[in-house]
């Protein structure tokens, strides 16, 4: 098990840690390397999928537990965690805790709406038309599109027909949050949700103080069961509305950069023991 950090970054990524139009971490990549020198876990807590999540963390060299499609599911990957956590199972390199529904599920139910409603599933879309939405690359895309526990969507039709909507999923155990590009639909949890349990089913996170960050409405559940939240401005959409215990951060700069800020500030506001980083 690790060592008892007395922080824990909980990051969202579009938008977040990572530029909304470009997808660059370039300018948060000196306060990850302050983050890592401290042994500060950096959590992901994203809507994006598995290999999306698991693939950045690598390139970052991170080996942190990261919760994925808006709390679906998290990961645990086995070089830091040699024992299975609580009701994880095995998912090669990592091991898992689902806490959503089965794509396959919600695809069904989607599939049984789509004929009273207007909206485009990103998992049902062409590549060509993922990649005009997001900017991202035809890999990058292919990524996106392999969701596991919820699905992104388009909405293209009235305000009243999606309340409606909205009532239709609910009646399946479904419901819809806003992203920084998508309408999200998926299974009875949120990032707040998987926050909580993460940080109860670890020993060493129990006593740690939880600095998350975020930019969209649908971090809000997550900036709110925070012990500090921290709101990234975007270039895309106002700043969602916390309301947390104590005031939120918010960034003066956009994404990877506002990013950085917070978290210099969120330092300063945390006494953080050095740890014997430059042994050896
Ligand atoms: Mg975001």
């Amino acid at each position: 098990m690790p060592a008892s950090p007395a922080l824990l970054i909980v990051t969202d990524l579009d938008g977040t840690l990572l530029d909304h139009e470009t997808y660059s971490v370039e300018a948060a990549r000196p306060a990850l390397d302050r983050l890592r020198e401290l042994r500060i876990p950096v959590i992901f807590n994203t809507s994006k999928t598995a290999i999306e999540s698991q693939l950045l963390g690598e390139s970052l060299g991170l080996s942190d537990p990261f919760i994925i499609e808006n709390g679906s599911a998290i990961f645990f990957p086995k070089r830091r965690f040699p024992v299975a956590p609580a009701n994880c199972h095995s998912a090669q390199s990592c091991w898992l805790l689902e806490l959503g529904s089965h794509h396959e599920t919600i695809s069904e139910r989607l599939d049984s709406l789509a004929t009273q409603f207007g909206f485009h599933a990103l998992s049902r879309m062409d590549v060509k038309t993922v990649m005009e939405r997001t900017g991202l690359s035809m890999t990058a895309a292919q990524r996106a599109q392999k969701r596991e526990y919820s699905e992104a969507i388009v909405w293209e039709d009235s305000e009243e027909a999606f309340e409606q909507f909205r009532q239709a999923l609910a009646g399946h155990g479904l419901h819809l949050l806003r992203g920084g590009r998508f309408w999200h639909v998926l299974g009875d949890t949120d990032k707040g949700r998987a926050q909580q349990a993460l940080r109860d089913m670890v020993p060493a996170f129990a006593d740690c103080r939880i600095a998350a960050l975020g930019d969209s409405q649908n971090d809000v559940a997550m900036l709110e069961n925070a012990d500090i939240a921290a709101i990234i401005r975007s270039p895309a959409h106002p700043a969602p509305g916390v309301h947390s215990q104590h005031p939120p951060l918010y960034s003066q700069a956009y994404g990877p950069a506002g990013w950085a800020e917070c978290v210099d500030r969120i330092l300063q506001e945390f006494t953080i023991p050095r740890r014997g980083n430059h042994h050896g």
